[in-house]
């Protein structure tokens, strides 16, 4: 069922409905001749507010030129514009009242911004816009239609946020956000008494969280305190002046609150009042005797240490955590049987932070069975197969040579340590070389200057 409650009696006339149809409606309620179902595809000939033209109505999905909302609604065509708009922007109003612009009413315009007005972002939330939108012409104040519909709350009591109330100021305006260090154009929540100055979306940052790129929990500060901070995630400088996100336990730490809670950096969970991981189950192996250890791939027998150089007469034999030679390294091998590990390799986390991925990764003996790859896999990230270890995540299979890299990564074909970026720029900024020669071409990474 549509409802258009707006349409007038010769709107309604003018539909484009059979008589046998207009008489059926009629019949079943006098009074419910604003609701009709629709059993075709298409109604023609619906005139709508704020459109000259008849528009059709769509019963699908319609890529709506009116705003930049994704709406699967329906919506209306019009032939003579080769508009298409959703039926929310098509039902408009064409005058609202606004909370943000109480002086004047705001008028539906349909054909964006008026050329006199060099007007092209909302007011409030500085989005672009199409088609349609509602505009004061005498304060040039104008709105996208989702912030018409849905005004921002004028005031907002968020404590977790600030701790006294925060008003919004409608304005064009150029202000730092206290909270991540940005610095806004228009429309900031505000607190005066504490000068204090933020972006709405920033009001809800989180508080805790885990990142990808440190083994720590980090916490967002308003005030990072003066030094050299840089970012740990995008090597750029940080104004100590505003706020970011520390970590407790490591002083030279911190992040852009921007970068902390980038969506491939944080798992989006707040974990404030979260008790911290174990991290207990992260140990691979128990000590169970003078170089003797019992690793968790390997429970059924003990495996002894054996100092590298060459010694052991193992030098052929592959390590089972990475599949390359033992060579001339360290290494624990079973008292019983013939599996062994480099020392390296016995020593990998159970569980580690990984920057191609935003939630832990466990470390996996046995490889899920597949019917395509038996007993070996492909790295999500170097693409070779491998039948080693390996680090698991949903949708993610790293080998422990790529599921071992950390940052700064420090690679012999490169003279800089490296850090990981997305997903550009891919060049190292202190030389220029272009890094996808050197490491896995899922990793980006890039000097800290
Ligand atoms: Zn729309
Ligand atoms: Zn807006
Ligand atoms: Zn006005
Ligand atoms: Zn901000
Ligand atoms: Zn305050
Ligand atoms: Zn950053
Ligand atoms: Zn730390
Ligand atoms: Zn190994």
């Amino acid at each position: 069922m549509v409802r258009l409650d707006n349409l007038s009696d010769e709107d309604f006339v003018n539909l484009d409905l059979s008589d046998e149809d207009r008489a059926s409606l009629h019949q079943s309620d006098e009074d419910s001749k604003y609701f009709f179902q629709l059993c075709e595809d298409e109604v023609k000939g619906v005139k709508l507010p704020g459109h000259d033209h008849p528009m059709s109505f769509l019963a699908r999905a319609v890529y709506c030129s009116g705003c930049t909302e994704i709406n699967d609604s329906g919506g209306y065509h019009c032939s003579d514009c080769d508009m298409y708009l959703h039926k929310e922007c098509a039902e408009s109003p064409s005058e609202i009242n606004h909370p943000s612009h109480t002086r004047h009413p705001l008028t539906l315009l349909t054909r964006g911004a008026p050329d006199d007005s060099h007007i092209n972002s909302c007011r409030l939330c500085g989005g672009k816009f199409r088609r349609l939108i509602y505009h004061c012409t005498e304060c040039e104040f104008t709105l996208d239609p989702a912030c018409a519909r849905n005004p921002p709350p004028l005031i907002v009591y968020h404590p977790k946020g600030h701790e006294h109330l925060l008003t919004l100021m409608p304005r064009l305006i150029f202000f730092t956000c206290n909270a991540c260090g940005m610095v806004g154009d228009r429309s900031p929540y505000v607190c005066p008494q504490c000068d204090f100055m933020i972006h709405k979306d920033c009001i809800y940052l989180p508080r805790v969280i885990n990142i990808n790129r440190h083994h720590h929990r980090v916490s967002r500060t308003y005030f990072l305190g003066l030094r050299n901070w840089v970012c740990g995630v995008c090597r750029l400088k940080i104004d100590g002046k505003y706020g970011a996100y520390s970590c407790l336990k490591c002083p030279q730490y911190a992040v852009h609150s921007r970068c902390a809670t980038r969506e491939d950096v944080w798992d989006g969970e707040e974990l404030e009042y979260e008790p911290e991981e174990e991290m207990e189950d992260v140990e691979p192996f128990k000590v169970v005797g003078k170089n003797l250890i019992n690793h968790f791939t390997h429970e059924e027998h003990n495996l002894g240490f054996k100092e590298g150089g060459g010694g052991g007469g193992e030098e052929s034999m592959r390590c089972r955590a990475c599949v390359l030679p033992i060579d001339l390294d360290s290494f624990y091998s079973c008292v019983d049987c013939d599996f062994i590990l480099h020392e390296v390799c016995a020593n990998l986390p159970r569980k580690k932070r990984h920057v191609l991925h935003n939630s832990p990764l466990t470390l996996q003996k046995n490889i899920p069975h597949h019917k395509l790859y038996k007993g070996v896999f492909r790295c999500s990230a170097c693409k070779e197969f491998s039948s080693g270890f390996s680090y698991i995540g949903s949708g993610i299979q790293l080998d422990v040579r790529c599921g071992s890299i950390t940052e700064p990564f420090v690679h012999q074909g490169h003279p800089h340590p490296l850090f990981f970026t997305l997903p550009d720029p891919k060049t190292c900024r202190a030389c220029g070389i272009w890094q996808n020669k050197i490491v896995p071409a899922l990793f980006t990474f890039t000097v800290c200057i």
